[in-house]
């Protein structure tokens, strides 16, 4: 008798162990992911790297306007990174699929999010899966400029930016936990569209900026771009890596068991 209660309090411990285990991989994480930190710049960013993330293979999808096209090199540069600090099966889907009428010509703060609602609804092909398998990327190549202004909105966007006496502009943004803007005209040199495109990904990955000269998340753009006097610049010298610092936090993020940060 006592021993069967004993199996029938072990079957009822294990159930409920397994319910809840059930319950965290098909309702927490895809709720989580889909819903809850989807918005915030950094938010999945053990997801894509650690290897206990439920999802095995990174699809990366970028869609451009006409001209606006990416150089090939800066797209191998993204996805060697991106194989090197997750581990994961990397797959890339470059595609030609946002017409010329289809952005505005200019951008203010808070448009940025209704325009790329819009542009993600009509041209992402590969969303995040809900229980696991892929985890996607998603980036545009847009022909277009953005002003953020100080909206909360804008002013929380890690913007890549630099400034002339009439204008700001934006070269690149992370507005979303999986996805970034290239604004391709922008881009004053061929040279700095790797390191412009590996810079949003350091902050897909949660990276801060930094002031070091030769680091990627540098975000004074005028390091690069102004011009002394007399002066040539180095075009060879854009940085495309990261600091030891943020290598240091992506390999621990690789190793981390935490993909979410409620455990
Ligand atoms: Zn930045």
């Amino acid at each position: 008798m006592g021993e069967s209660v004993l199996k029938t309090i072990v079957v009822y411990t294990f159930v409920l162990l397994l319910a809840l285990a059930l319950s965290t991989v098909f309702i927490v994480i895809p709720a989580y992911v889909h819903h809850i930190e989807s918005h915030v710049p950094g938010g999945f960013d053990s997801l894509y790297l650690s290897k206990y993330s439920p999802y095995n293979t990174i699809v990366v999808e970028v869609d451009y306007q006409p001209g606006m096209e990416p150089d090939p090199k800066a797209i191998a540069a993204l996805q060697e990174k991106i194989e090197l600090y997750s581990q994961k099966h990397v797959v890339m889907h470059v595609n030609q699929d946002i017409g010329y009428d289809e952005v505005p010509i200019l951008i203010s703060g808070n448009e940025l999010f209704t325009t790329t609602t819009r542009l993600q609804q009509a041209h992402r092909d590969y969303p995040t899966g809900w229980l696991g398998g892929n985890i996607t990327l998603y980036i545009m190549y847009l022909d277009t400029v953005w002003q953020p202004d100080n909206s909360e909105y804008a002013s929380n966007m890690p913007a890549y930016q630099y400034r002339t006496t009439s204008m700001i502009y934006s070269v690149g943004v992370t507005y979303a936990a999986d996805s970034i803007i290239i604004f391709k005209d922008a881009l004053t040199q061929e040279n700095t569209e790797t390191t412009i495109l590996l810079h949003e990904l350091g902050h897909v990955w949660g990276l801060d900026h930094s002031n070091k000269p030769d680091d990627v998340m540098n975000s004074e753009f005028n390091v690069y771009n102004s011009v002394p006097l007399n002066h040539e610049p180095d075009f060879n010298q854009f940085p495309t890596n990261y600091s030891a610092e943020d290598k240091l936090r992506l390999a621990q993020l690789h190793e981390s068991p935490n993909i979410l940060p409620f455990f």
